[in-house]
């Protein structure tokens, strides 16, 4: 039986609408498609460790209505235990409107609706979840304090833990990082956070000295088609992949973390760890949308 891990984070129906360009304020615009697809960055992770071979918990809220119920059958069907995913009466579940236009770019809308009721009230409800985990995942779409209340009580029980610190919001609170064992921010967020323009391994690394002199102890930067960019106090790596040809990278990140965790959990040595999450992440880019795109353990090249 692999370890457990627990992820504290969003759950969100991406609405997904295809059309030529985005319209301007005022205009009515023919698209040319629509699909729904289950998303939210913790739902996501959750989704990804748990396809990726962990035993996965998640903390979190929906709304009573039918995306809420859709997104818990979801999880439960990947056997993901959904005992901290409340139902919250009278607020709607959180969505993301997507809009995407013929060259690929997109724009998107979030309101967070059910996320934001995820409250340190409800996670402490939830705290034999955090006691039974190995591993504690958090991202930054539930409300700071939650986000707060996971790292400072996963670290009290000694757990290992990971915070992706997206959506890229502002700079992280001090006190935060002495309480991360795994700091997974993106290019754009490490920029955030360092005011360091990241782009390259070399750029990362800079970035990856100054989020350590903050007090993280390890940082893993993901840097798309150029890999991941790894350093503790003690050496630093840049582990670069081949790249892929990009078909939709929602999710590219979030597939990583979760199998990184998934690896960890699994008791592989840091590479190990970090090579499942790029192999896996590597195909989620392959494939159009969020938790759709992430692979099972099994469809991973060898
Ligand atoms: P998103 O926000 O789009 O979900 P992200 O910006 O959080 O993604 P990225 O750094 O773009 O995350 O990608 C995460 C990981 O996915 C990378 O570290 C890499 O391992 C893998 N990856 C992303 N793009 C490619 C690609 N084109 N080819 C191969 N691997 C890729």
């Amino acid at each position: 039986m692999h370890a457990k891990v627990v992820v504290v984070g969003s759950l969100n129906m991406d609405l997904i609408v295809r059309m030529p360009r985005f319209p301007v304020a005022g205009e009515t615009l023919a698209g040319h498609g629509f699909a729904t697809a289950a998303g939210g960055k913790g739902a996501n992770q959750a989704v990804a460790a748990a396809r990726l071979g962990a035993k996965v918990a998640m903390a979190g809220c929906v709304g009573d209505d039918s995306n809420g119920a859709e997104l818990r059958a979801g999880l439960l069907a990947e056997g993901i235990d959904c005992s901290g995913v409340a139902t919250v009466p009278g607020v709607a579940t959180g969505i993301a409107t997507i809009l995407v236009d013929d060259a690929g770019q997109n724009a998107i809308v979030i309101a967070a609706g059910s996320n934001d009721e995820m409250t340190a009230e409800r996670l402490a409800d939830h705290d034999g979840l955090l006691e039974a985990a190995d591993i504690v995942i958090a991202q930054l779409e539930v409300p700071m304090a939650t986000v707060e209340a996971t790292l400072l009580r996963a670290h009290e029980l000694g757990r290992t833990v990971i915070l992706n610190p997206a959506p890229a919001v502002g700079p992280l609170p001090e006190n935060w990082y002495s309480l991360i064992d795994y700091l997974i921010p993106n290019e754009s967020e490490a920029a955030l956070l360092t005011g360091i323009a990241v782009d390259s391994p070399e750029s990362a690394l800079q970035a990856a000295q100054k989020l350590l002199a903050n007090g993280a102890r390890r940082v893993l930067i993901t840097l798309g088609s150029q890999g991941v960019f790894y350093a503790d106090g003690e050496r630093h790596l840049h582990l670069p992949v081949e790249p892929v040809v990009a078909v939709d990278t929602t999710a590219a990140g979030d597939t990583f973390v979760g199998g990184f965790a998934a690896g960890l959990a699994e008791g592989m040595p840091l590479e190990s760890a970090i090579r499942l999450g790029q192999r896996a992440a590597a195909l989620a880019v392959t494939r159009p949308g969020a938790q759709p795109s992430i692979p099972h353990r099994h469809e991973l090249p060898a």
